[in-house]
């Protein structure tokens, strides 16, 4: 597969075509929000933000959503139980790098030897054309964790190397879709030059280092388990739980039974949890494995929850 360059026109007429065509399924987008930036479905390429610093969720809603209904059941004599597996094909346009590494963290949890069929189904369906993001915000740690490049996890990566986009082909079906639905060239060894430079240069804006290698975390984090810098930042912690809704990597949820007002059936649905909430482990007799007036620890995300 080679790599291939696209004018800004072209790639508008790129995006517009897979919008007219489906050809990719529905495609999703990085737009203006207000003054921030979310992901949302596409009606024209003209709505892109390929220039955004972080949206305010992460694409992870796409492949599993705030709630899902997982099963039909229906009660009495026969009962019934029916999964619902909603299947989609969508193609999502302006992913950075670092939300395409938290993706790859969710295929590790959520496939296994038992893959989750409810997000495997979106997921595998669904085509990723991520962006470098050139301009992160000041609080974004994404250099230190290193990622904020990624050589995986897309179908195709857009790069702004000024009057054109670099185009860094990951996949067959990226490279498929480039070729058939847009005008573009085979890019050069300049144009690759041009692509390392603009990354090189954009981890120069990165300006919160954690000086250390992120595999020492887990380690560290062992040897400073009675820190008290738990206790400190608990203190300040009012469990609203934005920080894990909004975190890329967050993949824990609940699942609850909606009956029917006629008891005859109803439905089982999941829906986004999180530990920084107190109910995260309440179970059915009342009983709280944890001492929530001493709750866990604060670890906040401040790059997207502004709550901290
Ligand atoms: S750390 Fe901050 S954002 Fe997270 S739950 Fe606590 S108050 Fe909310
Ligand atoms: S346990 Fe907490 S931090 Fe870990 S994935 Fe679940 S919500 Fe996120």
């Amino acid at each position: 597969m080679q790599n291939r360059v696209i004018s800004r026109k072209d790639l508008a007429g790129f995006v517009d075509e897979l919008i007219k065509t489906k050809a990719a399924g529905e495609v999703i987008g990085i737009k203006a929000q207000g003054n921030k930036f979310n992901f949302g479905p596409l009606k024209g390429a003209a709505d892109l933000r390929l220039d955004y610093d972080v949206s305010l969720l992460p694409p992870k809603k796409y492949f599993f959503p705030q709630v899902e209904t997982v099963l039909k059941y229906e009660v009495g004599n026969t009962p019934k139980v029916e999964p619902v597996v909603e299947e989609k094909t969508m193609c999502l346009v302006g992913v950075h790098p670092f939300d395409i590494r938290a993706l790859q963290l969710f295929d590790a949890v959520y496939g296994g030897n038992n893959p989750d069929p409810n997000y495997f189904l979106k997921r595998n369906n669904s085509t990723i054309i991520g962006v470098d993001c050139l301009n992160p915000i000041p609080k974004s740690f994404a250099a230190s964790m290193g990622t904020a490049t990624t050589k995986e996890g897309f179908d195709l990566m857009l790069t702004d190397i000024g009057g054109d986009y670099f185009v860094t082909v990951g996949t067959n079906k990226g490279d498929n879709l480039i070729k058939k639905h847009a005008k573009s060239r085979e890019g050069t060894s300049a144009d690759q030059e041009k692509r390392d430079k603009v990354r090189k240069d954009a981890l120069k804006k990165y300006k919160v280092s954690l000086n250390m290698k992120p595999d020492e975390i887990p380690a560290l984090l062992d040897a400073m388990w009675e820190s008290g810098i738990f206790k400190d930042k608990a203190a300040s912690c009012f469990s609203c739980g934005s920080c894990v809704m909004v975190c890329p990597t967050c993949v824990c949820f609940d699942v609850q039974d909606d009956m029917a007002l006629s008891l005859k059936g109803g439905e089982r649905y999941r829906r986004w949890d999180a530990c920084m909430l107190s109910e995260f482990a309440k179970v059915a007799s009342g009983e709280n494995f944890r001492n929530i007036k001493n709750r866990g620890s604060a670890t906040a995300c401040t790059v997207r929850a502004s709550t901290c």
